[in-house]
């Protein structure tokens, strides 16, 4: 049986609960106040939203309403320009399954000429559409996520095996400002692995090579180079300009300074450590998880750590790993999945196999303990170290 548009949308409208405009406000004011959505095309936002609304157009509700609102109980309320389509796409959450659906009267069109407030969003321009089309196209990032990644501030330490692929795929996702934090000049050994650095670079500072490379795979990005090594005296004052740090350090003393200063300022710490054909990777972030004093609460003595040149590194190996560290920031950026905090996943190349251990705050721990007792940063001696490498202690 077939029927004509008018009366489709006059059933349809008997299906489904319309709010007025003052309605809906005073739901919004309650202690429970339902999820707003607005369900226009992206052009149709350019002159605002209602405040606080989440944008999935009406041609993906049905893709994408599952991953958005998992729970079906969820109160909703939806608006578009003028309340037909959202009437229409009630109906069609109703039918999904979502007991809490309503449609606002009148629409966005109503709202503005009542003059309520109208919150205008920042926009990607078309180029930048265009980039980050496949992040757009998923509901875990969306365009909101890209905005939170174009607004995000990481700080990478180490120009590096673990920094070079982290780096890389953080501006090519968008981040809008990467740090580096490096000392050092590229030598033609780290070629074999630092891959944003090339061979007419040899000698050139590694936060310069790092940055010509990342500008020119992102114009979008702000590259800030930090040509020094992490000392007490800098540490806090550089890492407190960024959201969150990912080591790629090679050494125990930064790993420590890095820790320290993470914690003091609770920002969080995506780690990762290689060593010959093995890599590591965690997340210490403080007031979530443990810090790298709850695994090793000081550094071994130098002694005990064998000289860096001749450790040696698989040189595709800090490629996964960094690769981890990625993730994992742009997932802390997002607040999407799972982090790795609180557990430490360990690669072995040779036997391709990853494992995890489960690595709980210790409330004893000096630093982030119930009772810490280190209250600043600490310079221990350099030395080097297994690239970097964590050792798992075997009790
Ligand atoms: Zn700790």
């Amino acid at each position: 049986m077939t029927t004509d548009f008018q009366s489709y949308l006059e059933r349809a409208r008997s299906e489904v609960r319309e709010l007025s405009v003052e309605a809906l406000e005073g739901r919004l004011a309650s202690p429970s106040p339902p999820l707003l959505i607005d369900v226009r095309e992206a052009d149709e936002t350019l002159n605002g939203v209602i405040p606080g609304a989440t944008l999935i157009p009406r041609g993906l509700l049905e893709l994408r309403v599952e991953a958005a609102i998992p729970d079906r109980r969820t109160p909703i309320v939806l608006y578009c320009a003028a309340g037909t389509r959202s009437v229409l796409a009630a109906v069609t959450l109703q039918a999904l399954g979502y007991t809490d659906v309503a449609s606002l009267a009148g629409g966005f069109a109503r709202h503005a000429q009542l003059g309520r407030p109208v919150e205008h969003r920042r926009r990607l321009t078309a180029d930048q559409e265009a980039r980050y089309a496949r992040h757009i196209t998923l509901p875990e990032v969306g365009y909101e996520g890209q905005l939170k990644l174009m607004d995000a501030k990481v700080l990478c330490v180490g120009a590096g095996g673990l920094g070079s692929p982290t780096a890389l795929y953080l501006a090519a996702a968008g981040v809008g400002t990467i740090g580096i934090v490096d000392a050092d000049k590229v030598d033609r050994t780290n070629l074999q692995r630092q891959i944003l650095h090339a061979e007419d670079r040899v000698g050139m500072p590694k936060v310069d090579s790092a940055a010509k490379t990342l500008r020119g795979l992102n114009g979008d990005v702000t590259v800030n180079g930090h040509a020094v090594r992490l000392t007490s005296q800098n540490a806090l004052d550089i890492i407190s300009r960024y959201d969150l740090v990912i080591d790629g350090s090679d050494n125990f003393p930064t790993r420590y300074l890095i820790n320290d200063a993470c914690v003091l300022l609770g920002k969080p710490n995506v780690h990762g450590s290689i060593y010959r054909f093995e890599g590591q990777a965690t997340v210490f972030h403080p007031g979530h998880g443990p810090c790298y004093r709850c695994l090793f609460s000081e550094p071994p003595p130098p002694e005990l750590s064998p000289n860096c040149q001749d450790a040696g590194v698989f040189g595709v190996l800090p490629g996964i790993i960094g690769v981890i560290q990625a993730i994992e920031a742009v997932k802390l950026i997002l607040g999407k999945g799972d982090s790795l905090s609180g557990r430490l996943l360990t690669f072995d190349a040779l036997a391709m196999t990853f494992g995890e251990l489960g690595v709980p705050r210790d409330p004893e721990c000096p630093m982030c303990g119930d009772a810490p007792t280190i209250r600043e940063l600490i310079d221990y001696e350099q030395f080097c170290s297994h690239d970097g490498r964590v050792s798992i202690p075997s009790h």
